[in-house]
């Protein structure tokens, strides 16, 4: 570990790691990383969602594959931040419960070939609390013994979670949860919106900044949001025809922004075919299948968590006045319509229908019938005249 932390604050920090918000010991713990010129072979990055792990690790990933450190933004800067640099390989759990094995040989293989474009490779692995068993145990030993010009960098949301055997072959990082007052006054401030709007991107992210960033900027992942708000209002007078059609609509309103990731891939494969070979082309063509399932899952999980945000508000709008304030404020009529005719545990048991929603999803039922038991569950605890109860 390079020098002690006191000593390491006191310097001023440079590209990529001076836009780390809210993370200036995980900041300067990397620069020095850096300036010290030879990198460990495996770091694991823990702290909660919209801690800016993911943000670290793109902004490492920067400076351990350009030629100038990450400090320039040339063509291999953008690609890391894109993840679409060759040498950069994000991989994230492709089993319901975790990594499967066939997705750790594969980084093996990979890891045991020269890199493509830059000096090194750098493997992201998301979740690595979700390595256990023979996917573990395969990576543990290339943990051990390392290829050359290999970095491996874990995330994981907990440092606990993750198994004892591969913490003690890392190199720990932990990162704080962002206050947020400070993550909204960011968000605000990088992508130009209100502080409401930028309450309303965190809301539908989780928390998490770059992913808020990513959400604003996309106008079709906002109309999604909005689609799924405006289903969530009518759902006061649907009779069971049209919940169905609402359900039907939001899985092809879906697809918008789906598409434009489908877009942006096939841009990346088309640039791909002039500088890979036919094996690195496929091994991209696998690892894009594999993201885009990713995306999808990120997409359907979004709008779990509007409506999430937005039974919250309901229930914050039932609360006494000033402890806290709703999210969805452009739809803030709505909401406090709903909150005159609906008791608080009738709202938890409507949050756990979104939970019961994102299970049934996780386990391979259909995504259209999954959000069709929702919206029936919701409509019942919400908008069903009861009899005095409770
Ligand atoms: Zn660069």
């Amino acid at each position: 570990m390079p020098e002690s932390a006191s000593n390491l604050t006191a310097r001023p920090l440079a590209p990529p790691f001076d836009s780390l918000v809210g993370q200036s010991t995980a900041a300067h713990f990397l620069t020095a990383v850096m300036q010290s010129n030879s990198p460990g072979h495996a770091y694991l990055f823990s702290g909660p969602l919209g801690s800016g792990k993911t943000e670290a690790a793109r902004a490492f990933g920067r400076a351990l594959l350009c030629d100038n450190g990450g400090t320039d933004d040339c063509d291999t800067c953008r690609r890391v931040a894109h993840a679409t640099h060759p040498d950069f390989h994000v991989i994230a759990p492709a089993g319901v419960r975790g990594y499967v094995i066939e997705q750790i040989q594969e980084i093996i293989s990979s890891a045991g070939m020269t890199p493509v474009r830059a000096r090194r490779k750098v493997f992201l692995l998301t979740r690595a609390d979700l390595l256990a068993g023979a996917a573990a145990n395969a990576l543990l030993k290339t943990l051990e013994e390392p290829p050359p010009d290999t970095v491996f960098i874990l995330l994981a949301r907990n440092r606990d979670a993750v198994l004892e055997t591969i913490v003690s072959r890392c190199q720990v990082l932990p990162f704080r949860r962002i206050p947020e007052d400070e993550a909204l006054a960011t968000l605000s401030e990088k992508i130009g919106v209100s502080s409401e709007e930028a309450r309303i991107a965190l809301s539908a992210t989780g928390g998490s900044l770059l992913y808020a960033e990513e959400f604003w900027r996309s106008r079709e992942r906002r109309n999604l949001r909005v689609a799924m708000l405006e289903a969530l209002e009518r759902l006061s007078h649907a009779d069971d025809a049209s919940v169905l059609e609402a359900a039907k609509e939001l899985v092809i309103k879906m697809k918008a922004p789906l598409d434009v990731v489908k877009r942006e891939q096939e841009l990346q494969l088309e640039q791909g075919r002039d500088f890979l070979s036919a094996g690195n082309l496929s091994r991209l063509e696998q690892q894009l299948r594999r993201e885009f399932s990713g995306r999808e899952r990120e997409t359907i999980g979004e709008i779990l968590e509007v409506t999430r945000s937005w039974i919250r508000d309901v229930m914050v709008t039932l609360m006494p006045t000033g402890t806290q304030r709703p999210v969805n404020v452009d739809f803030i009529a709505n909401i406090q319509r709903t909150a005159e005719r609906v008791q608080m545990p009738r709202c938890t048991r409507a949050l756990a229908a979104v939970d019961e929603a994102a299970r049934q999803i996780q386990y391979n039922v259909s995504l259209q019938l999954a959000l069709e038991v929702m919206l029936f569950s919701i409509r019942t605890e919400l908008f069903t005249i009861q009899d005095r109860e409770m």
